[in-house]
């Protein structure tokens, strides 16, 4: 956007109004400030250093400038800018203005509860794994004054409130988190409609590998992921009934018919499949070929027809696998990733990124930590075996050994984020982590008693039943992605170079 030697009408001159009127004049825009109070001494003082005339808001007082730009507190349908519009004036907000000139993905938060918290909290957790951020918006800092700071490599984490939102058009953010969508501030938006599709432009304006995040229990917040052009939820067709660990065995077809590939077979254990949108697909392109060469890898759209996806219900009686089956299921030709029969390298890719699991080693550690606090609890109430010293020293083994799995995983985003594809690293991540994992859940539902075995909703639940779901949930997690003895081959194999 050229703004130098503009007319520019700045509207509301608080916090918001501030940042723009400062980004407009660095970009050498000619700059007007309209309130509709009265400003202090101090605003007056800071307006004439500035060189910027102030004026009511008042109709006359609007004129001709080339553009119109409202703080998150000016609604934007004011008669007072009726005229303007007419005359083809642009009106828009100050995070829009801000959007021209912001380099670095954004992070854009909103929610009627809790919004400033997870922004600060989002802040404060990059900068802690090393990523450059900042961290503005409704929580303090305007988008504007953000500009200058601003770097194509560093992520701006941004509280974004209904006003904000209503009118963007050219701000995206990479990743947009709806938290929760309660009646708030309806004397400004007329209904709780109007509030909810305010907040719904953040996703309305992401695009394709952008991210939603949104809050399921929430039916509004849910309501999103109809409008979002964010990428959608994918699930993993890759085990069969007969290829698990051995998966180069599978035996699902896909049979090239002109511009498409119809697909036949059955895949078992998908994760997910019963909500995804699509799924990455192994078939059988050569039945000729040695069995790693003969396979190809897809993009199945889940709403093709000839796709059944049935529940399987798994040991914490839970709904999370399914088996798929395809009958005729015609895939384009266009949905093949890589070479034809070329499909076994691009999937241990995939599964060398699946298995780096920092996300599993810090929920984990997490709850070490409670299990810790619980402990403490308990030798403070006077209990004897909390002051136990095998008590002691295996939840400092544990502590020690969850560091470990977290420099694992850590050594293999690294490796990621250097562009390296990370191989018998990641086995070595996966491996340990969910193996610590295992000790960690035993240990752990030993300190908390009979109570540790309560399922959550029990009112003597030990932990919330947090305890007794990971107990049961570790199981999976050394089968999930290639079983332990599958990680062991791997780092054999590819991490010491024995034979096979
Ligand atoms: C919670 C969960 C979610 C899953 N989600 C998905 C999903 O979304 N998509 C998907 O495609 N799959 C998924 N799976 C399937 C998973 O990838 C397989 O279960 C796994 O690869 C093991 O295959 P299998 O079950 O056929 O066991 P098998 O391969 O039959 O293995 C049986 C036993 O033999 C051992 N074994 C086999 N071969 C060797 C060998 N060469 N050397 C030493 N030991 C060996 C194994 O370690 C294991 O103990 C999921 C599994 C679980 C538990």
């Amino acid at each position: 956007m050229e703004l130098r030697g503009k007319d520019v009408l700045v509207v509301g001159v608080k916090r918001s109004g501030m940042g723009a009127i400062e980004l407009l004049q660095k970009r050498g825009a000619r700059v007007r400030a309209m309130d509709a109070q009265v400003p202090t001494a101090a605003e007056q003082a800071r307006f004439a250093a500035l060189g910027v005339p102030v004026v009511s808001q008042e109709a006359e007082n609007v004129g001709s400038p080339d553009l119109i730009v409202l703080s998150p507190a000016v609604p934007f349908d004011l008669p007072l800018f009726a005229v303007a519009r007419e005359r083809g004036v642009p009106v828009i907000g100050e995070v829009e203005l801000a959007a021209y000139f912001l380099r670095g993905p954004v992070i854009g938060i909103t929610g009627s509860n809790g919004k400033t918290t997870t922004t600060a909290l989002v802040g404060h957790l990059l900068r802690e794994c090393g990523v450059p951020c900042q961290v503005g918006g409704n929580i303090g800092t305007a988008v504007s004054s953000l500009i200058e700071s601003s770097r194509e490599e560093q992520w701006n984490v941004l509280e974004l409130s209904s006003f904000q939102l209503e009118t963007i058009d050219r701000f995206r953010a990479h990743i947009a988190a709806c938290l929760n969508v309660t009646p708030d501030h309806l004397d400004r938006h007329g209904s709780l409609d109007n509030y909810a599709r305010a907040k719904g432009r953040l996703f309305e304006t992401q695009i394709a590998g952008d991210f939603a995040v949104l809050n399921y229990d929430d039916a509004i917040c849910r309501g999103y992921a109809r409008h979002t052009r964010a990428e959608v939820f994918w699930c993993q067709g890759f085990s069969e009934p007969g290829a698990g660990s051995d998966l180069a065995g599978l035996q699902t077809r896909a049979v090239r018919d002109g511009d498409d590939y119809v697909v036949d077979g059955q895949k078992i254990w998908t994760s997910e499949g019963h909500q995804a949108d699509w799924m990455i697909l192994l078939a059988r392109t050569d039945t000729e070929a040695p069995k790693h060469r003969g396979i190809s890898y897809f993009l199945v759209d889940m709403r093709t027809p000839g796709i059944q996806v049935r529940p399987l219900v798994n040991l914490m009686n839970g709904h999370a696998f399914n088996e798929v089956f395809f009958e005729n299921v015609r895939v384009p030709k266009s949905n093949l990733v890589g070479a034809e029969n070329g499909g076994w390298y691009v999937a241990t890719t995939t599964l060398d990124f699946e298995r780096s699991g920092i996300t599993r080693v810090m929920l984990w550690l997490r709850m070490l930590e409670e299990v810790v606090a619980f402990v403490r609890e308990a030798a403070s109430r006077g209990e004897r075996w909390a002051k136990a010293e095998h008590v002691r020293n295996k939840l400092a083994d544990l502590r020690i050994e969850f560091d470990i799995a977290r420099l694992l995983a850590r050594r293999v985003a690294w490796l990621q984020s250097k562009g390296i594809v990370p191989n018998y690293e990641a086995s070595m991540a996966k491996l340990y982590g969910t193996e610590v994992n295992q000790r960690f859940c035993a240990a752990a539902i030993n300190f908390l008693g009979m109570a540790g075995q309560l399922d959550p909703g029990s009112p003597w639940a030990g932990l919330q039943g947090r305890i007794e779901r990971a107990y049961m949930a570790a199981v999976s997690y050394t089968i999930a992605g290639g079983t332990s003895e599958i990680q062991r081959n791997v780092i054999a194999t590819r991490g010491l170079g024995l034979p096979r």
